[in-house]
């Protein structure tokens, strides 16, 4: 069984407009068009069963619209063997993030992506604390983009290590999950302040950049019950990936942490 914990998908109508942005701001190639269908390709070329889908605002006002997206989602799915789960999106900037938070609890939806860079917010901020602390309280998931975006290059990272660390002691929260092996491309310092958290890590658009010995390092360090398999497709494809994980030969205990047995027990499914 396959789980791939970071992926994104976009409603029909903005899918390819979207991607073709995303594309030409970062330079990475797209593997699906960015709809649903696409995804479910990717997922049948990896034989993966399980993607979660992660939205982000990136403004406060779409909150509404993109609730409204991850419900038609994870309701399409709801009794289907092959599945999407949605996360909602949340942003510093919303007014009440409290009460949106436990509307997102009720509609049933297991969490919420977060995105410094794209919300031009650094992760201490009051209104990330916020988020943090409700997800806390309503037993939510909370995944954020750490590290450096690609989009990005040349800006403040907005979600690094160090900051992270100040977030997590903070707030505390358990199922923190730090997108990109702990922050993309900052992986020393993931093994000096991250390794060993009480958070979780996903592999989402690392594991061809990363090097087998740093990969072991932090593994080995944070320990495999806190690793969740993901790829970030449309930006990996599925199938490359776990061939990348099966090739730094962790052991079938580790390997099936990693790509389901983890993100079963976290998503309560
Ligand atoms: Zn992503």
């Amino acid at each position: 069984m396959v789980i791939d914990f970071h992926t994104h998908v976009f409603p029909d109508k903005i899918a390819k407009s979207t991607i073709d942005a995303l594309h030409s701001n970062s330079g990475n190639i797209p593997y699906t068009d960015g709809s649903v269908q696409g995804m479910l390709d990717a997922m049948e070329r990896a034989n993966c069963d399980v993607c979660v889908t992660l939205p982000v605002l990136t403004k406060h006002t779409q909150f509404e619209s993109v609730t409204k997206f991850v419900c038609q989602i994870n309701e399409k799915f709801s009794n289907c063997e092959r599945k999407l789960i949605s996360f909602g999106g949340m942003h510093p900037q919303c007014e009440n993030i409290y009460e949106k938070m436990v509307e997102l609890k009720k509609l049933g939806i297991k969490g919420v992506k977060i995105h410094p860079d794209y919300q031009n917010t650094f992760i201490d901020d009051e209104g990330y604390l916020e988020i943090l602390r409700s997800a806390k309280k309503l037993d939510l998931i909370v995944v954020t983009h750490a590290g450096i975006d690609d989009g990005y290059i040349g800006q403040p990272v907005k979600c690094p290590p160090n900051l992270i660390k100040k977030a997590i002691e903070q707030v505390g929260l358990e199922k923190f999950v730090l997108a990109h092996y702990g922050s993309h491309l900052q992986w020393k310092e993931v093994l000096d302040v991250l390794a060993g958290e009480n958070v979780y890590f996903d592999t989402a658009f690392s594991l061809h950049q990363i090097d087998e010995n740093t990969f072991k390092d932090i593994l080995y360090k944070h320990g495999d019950d806190k690793i969740l398999f993901a790829t970030d497709c449309p930006w990996r494809d599925i199938k490359d990936d776990i061939a990348i994980i099966k090739s730094f030969n962790l052991g079938k205990e580790t390997e099936d942490k990693i790509f389901f047995k983890n993100a079963i027990k976290l998503l309560g499914i």
